[in-house]
């Protein structure tokens, strides 16, 4: 097993989708290991987003990821990354396998509903961007 870090962005949040992308997340073979609501601020998204910073799209993706409320969670599966990034399909949601998250649920290329790490070193990172160590559940219960 291994993990990643999948985000609900602020279009699926907003109009009702978070627990539709959650049940299909279940029920494509992910298990959540810590979940919370956050509503980030600039400069929170700015340092998330920060590899995308020379980027045309930049401004705009700090001001939407910050326009409501988002939902971070950590996932486990068998090769979790790669699993995940199949699961949610192309960031344009037209180029978007049948049957993806992103296919499904996102409204653009910019609101695209959830994000994903794209390897297992951005994972790592971006789970401790979001979680401390006693936040994750394997950590919480090995300690009872
Ligand atoms: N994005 C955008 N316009 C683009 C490319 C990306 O608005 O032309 C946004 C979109 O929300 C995307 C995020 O920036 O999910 C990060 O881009 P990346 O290329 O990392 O896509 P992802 O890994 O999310 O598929
Ligand atoms: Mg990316």
């Amino acid at each position: 097993m291994s993990r990643t870090l999948a985000i609900i962005k602020p279009d699926a949040t907003g109009s009702g989708k978070a627990g539709k992308i959650l049940a299909h997340l279940e029920a494509g073979g992910f298990t959540v290991q810590a979940l919370k609501l956050v509503w980030l601020t600039g400069s929170q998204a700015e340092e998330f987003y920060a590899v995308h910073r020379e980027r045309p799209f930049y401004g705009e993706l700090v001001e939407f990821m910050t326009s409501g409320p988002c939902i971070p969670m950590v996932l486990d599966a068998e090769d979790a990354v790669v699993a995940l990034r199949v699961a949610i399909g192309a960031t344009d949601p037209a180029e978007a396998d049948e049957g993806t998250v992103r296919r499904l649920y996102a409204e653009s290329k910019g609101r695209n509903a959830i994000h994903a790490s794209d390897s297992d070193d951005n994972a790592r990172r971006e789970i401790g961007f979001f979680f401390s160590e006693s936040e994750l559940l394997s950590v919480g219960a090995g300690l009872r």
